[in-house]
């Protein structure tokens, strides 16, 4: 998908592989539509970074019947399950009918446990691919394993005291979102996401590159986004803004970018909309 999560790409080039980039852009309304040629291995990520898109059911069987197809593996990130709110939207591609045979999961405490940096997460091999031996030997062979503590810390998510602290933060994060989303959309901007994910993807003002308006909130309002652009040649025109931080922070960004404006004379939002 173009825009992505960087990894998907810098792993695949290492590997030496060639890449089908499939834009997900505002006309297929960020959904990643099938590739004409056959992929050996496809990256979903669901809820996606950074457009915060979701796909539903009948949406995510086209891929796996596609996989089932052409004998292709998705690799699909789960790492912002937990901010899935629509109750008919899949939590894991295991859901789907066929997925056990062509899907590996990918699951991160890193989003939903603030273990970012702590390093710790898991991955699904189901028997059905074919590929546990594969994985068994890679994983032996590259990976020294997590720590002690962290896998401690990891198990204590899942105890009841664990899920009530996660759950109350990940409450916040997703309120916070929805506020950011609707104080952006109150300034005339243009917002996607926010919804079943921490992210908020919003499109420039007045045609600005991603990096054009990265400057004006850093320089003009001392507000810090991500660039859309460095997520793909799909991501130019937009800005991901996060719902990571306190919540009064992301009160103060939107007044901060509100008054930015109107003290700019050189560069201001499209209001039309
Ligand atoms: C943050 C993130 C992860 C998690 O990575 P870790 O290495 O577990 O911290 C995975 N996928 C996506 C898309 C992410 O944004």
């Amino acid at each position: 998908m173009d825009p992505s999560y960087p990894a998907y790409m810098d792993s695949s080039l290492m590997a030496g592989r060639e890449i089908i980039s499939i834009p997900c852009t505002i006309s297929n309304a960020f959904v990643p539509e099938l590739p004409r040629q056959k992929a050996d291995i496809i990256y979903l990520c669901l809820p996606n970074n950074p457009t915060g898109i979701v796909l539903h059911r009948d949406e995510l069987q086209r891929w796996v019947n596609y996989a089932l197809e052409n004998h292709s593996i998705i690799i699909f990130d789960a790492a912002y399950e937990a901010y899935i709110s629509d109750s008919d939207i899949p939590h894991s591609i295991y859901e789907i009918d066929g997925a056990k045979q062509v899907a590996i999961e990918v699951r991160s405490f890193s989003k939903s446990a603030g273990f970012t940096a702590v390093r710790c997460g898991y991955t699904v091999v189901p028997k059905e691919t074919g590929l546990q031996a594969m994985w068994m030997r890679r994983q032996c062979t590259k990976y020294n394993g997590t720590s002690y503590v962290a896998q401690r810390a990891a198990m204590a998510t899942f105890t009841p005291a664990g899920k009530r602290g996660i759950n109350a933060n990940l409450a916040y994060y997703k309120r916070t979102a929805q506020i950011i989303a609707g104080g952006l959309t109150a300034l005339g901007y243009e917002v996607y996401g926010g919804e079943n994910a921490p992210y908020i993807w919003c499109k420039t003002p007045d045609n600005m590159t991603s990096w054009d308006f990265f400057d004006f909130l850093l320089n003009e309002c001392q507000v810090l986004c991500t660039p859309g652009v460095g997520f793909g040649p799909s991501g130019e025109g937009f800005v991901r803004f996060s719902a990571f931080s306190q919540r009064e922070d992301s009160e103060e960004a939107l007044l901060r970018i509100k008054n930015g404006f109107r003290e700019t004379l050189c560069v201001r939002p499209n209001l039309s909309r």
